[in-house]
Formats: structure tokens, C-alpha cells, sequence
């Protein structure tokens, strides 16, 4: 039974993000819908829309500024950002070595 208050149960999760040209490391904390599982998370942190740098550099910037807004221009790639996926101290998909 999913409560219409509280929404679908979810589960916290950290993503560890690179910025690969400076090297910079910064944690976006997240929720993700328990039904998804771990394995929907990573596939959207890969395959899905979150694997894309344009995504990636708009969870980094809000990592230090939540009132950040993704651009109308973006620039889209694969070799921006990296990701460690962390579900309560366990990494779930590594990226990098930190
Ligand atoms: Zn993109």
C-alpha cells in the first residue's frame, strides 16, 4: 500500500561526482524510489539520463548550490564526470578511485 502522503518508499543514496578536468569531488545526496531497486539506479547513473555530462554538472553544481538550475544550453558528453554510487557506505558502481 503506497501512501498518497508520503509517496513510494525510497531509499537514500550518495553520488560521488568527479569532475574530471580539475579533479574536484563533490557528494549529491538523493532519494530513489524503492521499487527501482539499485540496479534502476545504476542503469540511470549509466544507460539512463543521468550518465549524460549535461545531467552529471547539473547534480555536481547543486552539490555546493541546491538552487541551481540546469542551463538552457548544455553540454551534452561522456567524459566530463565521474560517479561512485554509495547506498549506506556501500558502493554500489565505482567510476573512479578516490
Ligand atoms: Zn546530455
Amino acid at each position: 500500500m503506497i501512501s498518497l502522503e508520503t509517496g513510494p518508499p525510497e531509499f537514500r543514496y550518495t553520488a560521488m561526482i568527479r569532475h574530471n578536468p580539475t579533479g574536484e569531488v563533490r557528494s549529491y545526496h538523493d532519494t530513489w524510489e524503492l521499487q527501482h531497486g539499485e540496479g534502476g539506479l545504476i542503469f540511470m547513473w549509466t544507460e539512463g539520463n543521468y550518465g549524460c555530462d549535461c545531467n552529471r554538472k547539473t547534480f555536481f553544481e547543486r552539490a555546493a548550490n541546491p538552487a541551481y538550475k540546469m542551463p538552457e544550453q548544455s553540454v551534452c558528453g561522456d567524459t566530463g564526470y565521474s560517479v561512485n554510487l554509495v547506498v549506506e557506505g556501500r558502493t554500489i558502481h565505482k567510476e573512479f578511485d578516490l
